[in-house]
């Protein structure tokens, strides 16, 4: 008896899981394309990781999602890193050919192809707030993208640093970081300014310390925060005529994304958005 899966199955792994909208998102976006495929979520603690990769194995998943607090960790587990994945030191998806793990990131990537319908990001000037995981893919994918300039501006020097410092040796973009005081002034001459920080998550009144002024109509303005999708930061930048993005966009196209690596075929990003719309009730 064979034991290949009618079904073929995606996971996500993190902790906590509970709630996750791209279980519901990626569900969807299987039933429109007609595929019989499920997207499980498991709740795995760090010690449990060496376990669940051994089942992923034998069990024949497809592909997975990871999340915090497995981003890391999981790497020693997967036989090969796309180029992003290897400089971020992160993973956030998984397929397997054969017997082969490949681990990618996705979460820079669906930054950036949200970023193309606005604007090209070659040779752009960038600034990014903060700099945690989501910073640090979204810069890396920029960086590859041929950004000219990325300032990094966190609050904890030490991330901050590290981050300049890993765009500036393995990438050929121009990196610097400037410590987070106060209320932040853009620099005039920035054309992307991101908040990757996790200012605003679940509380549209929550400020971003920026001097509100120092926005101009002719920035692009980005947040990573998808719920709520229009943030106190995006409010602002639209108040002073500024081309915006939400969060919600770059969550949709790190999915879509996603969706081809597993399958490798185009999902209908209109149904993921609307179900992603549908879940967070917005
Ligand atoms: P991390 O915990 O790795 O990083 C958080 C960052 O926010 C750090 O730079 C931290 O600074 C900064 N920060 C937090 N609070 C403050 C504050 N009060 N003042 C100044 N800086 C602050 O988180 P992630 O990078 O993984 O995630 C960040 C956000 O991105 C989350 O809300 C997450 O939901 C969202 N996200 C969205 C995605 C999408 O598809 N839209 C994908 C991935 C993440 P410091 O270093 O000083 O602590």
């Amino acid at each position: 008896m064979s034991n290949t899966p009618l079904q073929e199955l995606i996971c996500l792994m993190g902790q906590p899981v509970a709630g996750n909208p791209t279980q519901f998102m990626m569900e969807r976006a299987f039933a429109a394309s007609a595929l019989d495929w499920r997207y499980l979520t498991f709740e795995i603690s760090p010690d449990q990781l060496d376990d669940a990769m051994r089942g992923f194995r034998v069990m024949g998943f497809r592909g997975a999602n990871f999340t915090l607090p497995h981003k890391v960790s999981v790497i020693p587990y997967l036989d090969e890193l796309s180029q992003a994945a290897q400089l971020m030191g992160a993973v956030n998806c998984v397929v397997r050919s054969d017997d082969r793990l490949l681990g990618d990131n996705t979460d820079g990537k669906g930054f950036v192809q949200s970023l193309r319908k606005v604007t090209d990001p070659k040779e752009k000037n960038v600034v990014i707030l903060g700099a945690g995981g989501a910073s640090r893919a979204i810069a890396v994918e920029l960086a590859l993208s041929g950004v000219e300039k990325i300032t990094v501006v966190n609050r904890t020097a030490q991330r901050g640093e590290e981050l300049a410092e890993l765009l500036n040796d393995k990438t050929d973009v121009q990196a610097e970081y400037q410590r987070w005081e106060d209320n932040f002034a853009i620099p005039e001459e920035a054309d992307i300014v991101i908040n990757a920080t996790s200012i605003g998550l679940g509380d549209v009144e929550e400020r971003v310390p920026i001097e509100v002024e120092s926005l101009q109509s002719s920035m692009v303005v980005a947040d990573v925060i998808f719920n709520p999708p229009m943030t106190w930061f995006l409010e602002q930048a639209d108040k002073r005529s500024c081309t915006i993005l939400d969060g919600l966009g770059m969550l949709v196209n790190q999915g879509v994304i996603a969706f081809k690596i597993w399958t490798g075929i185009d999902p209908d990003a209109d149904v993921m958005r609307e179900s992603l719309e549908e879940y967070l009730e917005i």
